[in-house]
């Protein structure tokens, strides 16, 4: 997640959380374990050898959780997985995150939804739910590795939307599925679902670069960002949106995440141990000395990127420039690529149309 302008929603909502030195917004993996085995898969490999036995917070851990991050001034929270329908106790924590006022978003592959839960979710107060569909089916279960999932997963969204979900289906850009594209936006034309894409395939968490290959070339990717249904990557779609660019993120200062164990990260894509809510309240975890300190960094700390004539086109991620380029206050290279495309794009775009010529050279 990065920040637009000083005017958008974000920006604002991260300068009150970091007044009020507290995050606005939390992710929580519920489970590692998933039904499918996904090519891309951010999780390690053992993580995903692991999945049917890990050591998840249960119900009670979670409502205390979620109490002590309204406690916090979370107002926002998103459950991930794995596949958070393997959780029977699913419709029970959306209410309790009701109960919470908390505004609810699922990320699931929708594969495990079932009338009945969708129902229940829907009554419990499920405002959105976010679907990974990867292409057509034949595409979609190639990804997976599970033949019929792609209906299982159309199903699902199907028994969301009817029952008054919001639903988006998304998929990340890569090499695997870039020509469905077209298909997946007709699809949810169709449906009456949102869609979104993301070019940014990344190295699972233990640093395997493995799903970096599924990477699409810049040629495909520059095409792609031409198309006008689409946005990708971009933060904006005119230059002046990009007014009051930053390398800061929020991870960590707007926003908190937490794995299946009680970890607490500052962000999923940045997993970085503050601390376990297992040993320790969330309210300590936060105000640690260790996460006081990631706080503490300011853009120019970020010294590159700060002052980088390609930053306001920049979708660059703190977690992933410490996955793959070692370091998170540096450039990210996978960044650095899109925030070239991006520019040459939307610059050209401005300009009736003309296109800009190929990018100067850049810190990576
Ligand atoms: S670590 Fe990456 S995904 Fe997380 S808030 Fe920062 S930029 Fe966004
Ligand atoms: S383009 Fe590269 S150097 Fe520039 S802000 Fe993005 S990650 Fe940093």
């Amino acid at each position: 997640m990065r920040v637009r302008g000083r005017e958008s929603l974000s920006w604002r909502m991260m300068e009150a959380a970091e007044k009020a030195g507290a995050p606005h917004s939390a992710m929580v993996e519920l489970t590692w374990r998933c039904p499918l085995r996904c090519r891309h898969c951010y999780l390690p490999a053992a993580e995903r050898a692991r999945r049917e036995e890990p050591a998840e917070l249960g119900t009670g851990e979670l409502r205390r959780v979620f109490d002590e991050m309204a406690e916090l001034g979370v107002l926002y929270l998103t459950l991930s997985g794995g596949e958070i329908c393997r959780r029977p106790d699913l419709p029970e924590l959306v209410a309790h995150a009701r109960r919470n006022s908390f505004d609810v978003r699922l990320f699931t592959s929708g594969a495990l939804v079932t009338p009945p839960l969708a129902a229940e979710l829907a009554r419990r107060g499920v405002a959105r739910a976010e679907i990974s569909l990867y292409g057509r089916e034949e595409t979609h279960d190639r990804i997976t590795g599970v033949p019929g999932s792609y209906g299982r997963s159309l199903a699902g969204a199907r028994l969301l939307k009817a029952n008054g979900i919001a639903v988006t289906i998304k998929a990340p850009l890569m090499n695997l599925n870039i020509p469905d594209y077209p298909f997946l936006v007709r699809l949810a034309e169709e449906e009456g679902f949102l869609y979104g894409f993301d070019p940014t395939v990344v190295p699972r968490d233990d640093g395997d670069k493995t799903p970096t290959a599924f990477r699409c070339s810049d040629e495909v990717l520059g095409k792609v960002f031409r198309d006008p249904r689409l946005r990708v990557s971009v933060q904006g779609d005119r230059p002046e949106d990009h007014d009051t660019p930053t390398p800061l993120c929020e991870a960590g200062r707007s926003y908190v995440a937490l794995g299946p164990n009680g970890d607490v990260y500052p962000c999923l894509q940045w997993r970085a141990v503050l601390g376990n809510v297992r040993r320790n309240a969330l309210k300590d975890i936060w105000n640690s000395e260790e996460a006081r300190r990631r706080r503490a960094m300011t853009r120019a700390d970020y010294a590159v990127c700060n002052a980088c004539d390609l930053l306001a086109y920049c979708p660059r991620c703190t977690g992933v420039a410490e996955r793959e380029d070692g370091d998170f206050l540096g450039p990210s290279a996978a960044a650095c690529r899109l925030a070239r495309l991006n520019r040459d794009v939307l610059v050209g775009r401005s300009r009736s149309g003309a296109e800009r010529p190929a990018a100067e050279a850049h810190p990576l």
